[in-house]
């Protein structure tokens, strides 16, 4: 199913006896830019995202029962189905409604607001007037060659105003 490579890499980041029962994916790119969201994920939302993610193999939309994420998350059912709720209202995870079985949770509004920040990346990175060396541009010197680094006039990137799109 995993190739072996695959496996012991993650047994190499957690333990082994740790990854038998699995692990779940997640983009860096959602990890790091989740919070530059608007309209915002609170931290519940976006661990039930990752919980959700947990039961999405492919293509598909995953429909696990929110009852037995809730138990995970240690909240009630209400608590989940609220914050599910939300993020179905904010355009992020749309519920569709699945007869007699559970819902089944659609991510493409995520992964479309995710991608129109993708932008960011490019303007977070600044290459070094000296070596040419690319720093992100929160670095204040070169990781290469320790120039300093002209950061200051760059656009606040935690400021949604002035994303550039
Ligand atoms: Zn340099």
């Amino acid at each position: 199913m995993k190739s072996t490579f695959t496996k012991r890499e993650i047994s190499q980041r957690w333990t082994v006896a740790l990854t038998t029962d699995g692990w779940t994916p997640i983009s860096n790119f959602f990890l790091e830019n989740y919070h530059r969201l608007d309209p915002a994920l609170n931290h519940p939302e976006a661990l039930l995202i990752i919980h959700l993610i947990a039961h999405k193999w492919d293509e598909q939309a995953p429909y696990p029962s929110i009852s037995r994420l809730a138990k995970r998350m240690g909240i009630s059912t209400t608590a989940a189905r609220k914050h599910a709720r939300r993020l179905h209202e904010k355009g992020y995870v749309r519920r569709e409604a699945r007869s007699a079985k559970s819902n089944a949770f659609h991510f493409d509004g995520l992964f479309a607001a995710l991608e129109r920040l993708l932008p960011l990346k490019a303007l977070r990175e600044v290459p070094c007037p000296k070596c040419k060396t690319v720093s992100d541009n929160s670095a204040r010197f070169c990781k290469s060659c320790g120039t300093r680094l002209q950061v200051d006039n760059e656009p606040a990137l935690d400021s949604h105003e002035e994303m550039a799109f």
